[in-house]
């Protein structure tokens, strides 16, 4: 998601930073490049209008002109903006005044409702938390087998009354998560193609009568500047506590996700980011806007590390790259390891500078470039891997035989250890002044 943005907004950016010292027409300028930039990525006319008018108002301040760097403060302040713009902290599940607490998912057909409910219920269950999930689409004999496949692989039970009314589903869903100890209660509810005063007086009707600790609205940020339109519809007819925004793992252009708070004043509470029950995110307005200006999501990548590396490994990396003592040997642990997280792509489009939008072409270029990385690295002795500098010419000859490579690309890889051992360093530095952050663009 967000290739698109991403790059224009980049684009803009590096030509402010050619500029040195910026004037006011040079900010003009840019101003116009960036709200073209949301306006193509479906932010709606008014939203771009206001987001672009605050920046302008911010970035024309004598401060930013007369500042060494002004167009790294530009970029703050449109990264700031971003990120109010999304709502600025991340907002979480209510809490009930007595358990169970209720979540009602609602939205159109298709949007994704079933595979959220099950997506919310394995991460629920993962806090330890007593999840029950329950079918209250009935106008489909399927919608409630569905339930019950997704509900079976996260592990969860499904409360089910065939199609009984989804009103009195509902309230007995409730009583008998009492009676069984189940401290959430999801409500998977029906959706039809547009919205229709049916539908609205249905899911009215369960509102009233289960009194839901969350109403979430799940939409499908491929339809873009119409799933805006019909969050606001939703809120004004049911009362919204949140968004679920579904499908950011596709080529969507990224506006729904720009907008929706701007436009109902309801906070995104997750996205989803494939079909898989483990493709759920909680909402972090900060990390997405870092995302969005090609800043990397450093955060969320340390945390989906943290899922599939374990502690002690990782506190012992983190202690050799203060040292400064990272060598070849623990550059193929890590390797190793990243090989764990997952596809390649979806990895690297976390890291910082990715707005480059990584092509799956390149992706699969990677992924071989990193087994020739790491065959070249297995063909060098433990000695050659903690001391690179040994490495003379004959010693290349032989580790390019070993690896099946050629020369070059023993000296490439040596070449981009020496780059990785710099920019360490540099971290290791910025570790060291605390919190603060270097936009590495
Ligand atoms: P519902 O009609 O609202 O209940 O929607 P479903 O949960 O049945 O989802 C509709 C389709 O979208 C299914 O094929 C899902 O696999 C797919 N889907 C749901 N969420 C995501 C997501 O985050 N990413 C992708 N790529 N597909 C999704
Ligand atoms: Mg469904």
């Amino acid at each position: 998601a967000f290739e698109g943005l991403s790059e224009k907004l980049s684009a803009a950016f590096k030509r402010l930073k050619s500029k040195g010292k910026l004037s006011e027409a040079d900010i003009k300028e840019a101003m116009r490049e960036v709200r073209l930039a949301l306006l193509e990525a479906d932010v709606s006319y008014k939203v771009t209008k206001d987001f672009v008018s605050k920046v302008s108002e911010r970035a024309v301040g004598a401060q930013v002109l007369e500042s060494l760097t002004p167009a790294q403060q530009v970029i703050k302040i449109v990264n700031e903006e971003l990120t109010a713009l999304m709502g600025n902290e991340s907002a979480r599940l209510n809490s009930p005044a007595k358990p169970p607490a209720v979540i009602m998912m609602c939205g159109l057909q298709g949007s994704g409702k079933t595979t959220h409910s099950a997506k919310l219920a394995r991460m629920l269950k993962g806090q330890g938390r007593r999840p029950l999930l329950v079918a209250c689409d009935v106008y489909r004999p399927a919608a409630i087998k569905q339930l019950q496949v997704v509900g079976e692989k996260a592990g969860v039970p499904v409360f089910e009354m065939g199609n009984d009314n989804p009103i009195k589903i509902a309230k007995k869903a409730v009583s008998h998560a009492r009676d069984y100890g189940n401290d959430v209660v999801i409500l998977d509810t029906a959706g039809r193609l547009h919205i229709d005063e049916t539908l609205m007086g249905e899911l009215q009707g369960i509102k009233k009568e289960v009194e839901p600790t969350d109403i979430l609205l799940v939409i499908d940020s491929m339809t873009g500047q119409d799933a805006v339109n019909v969050a606001k519809s939703f809120d004004d007819a049911l009362g919204i506590d949140g968004v679920i925004l579904t499908k950011l793992d596709g080529d969507t252009r990224g506006g729904a996700a720009l907008s929706v708070k701007a436009v109902t004043g309801k906070p995104i509470k997750f996205v989803g980011m494939g079909e898989k029950l483990e493709d759920l995110e909680p909402f972090h307005p900060a990390r997405m806007a870092s995302r969005i200006l090609g800043m990397g999501d450093v955060l969320s990548l340390i945390e989906k590390a943290q899922e599939h590396i374990d502690e002690k490994n990782a506190e012992e990396m983190a202690k050799k790259l203060k040292e400064n003592s990272f060598d070849l040997n623990d550059l193929l642990a890590q390797m190793q390891q990243i090989k764990k997280m997952g596809p390649l792509q979806q990895v690297m489009s976390m890291l910082p500078g990715a707005a480059k939008a990584i092509k799956d072409e390149d992706a699969e270029k990677g992924e071989q470039q990193l087994k020739q990385m790491e065959s070249i690295i297995c063909s060098m002795t433990p000695r050659e891997r903690e001391r690179p500098q040994i490495i003379n010419p004959s010693r290349k000859r032989r580790i390019a035989a070993g690896s099946g490579t050629e020369v070059p690309d023993v000296n490439r890889l040596l070449k981009q250890f020496e780059q990785m051992q710099k920019m360490m360093k540099q971290l290791g530095g910025m570790g060291k002044k605390g919190k603060r952050r270097r936009m590495p663009m």
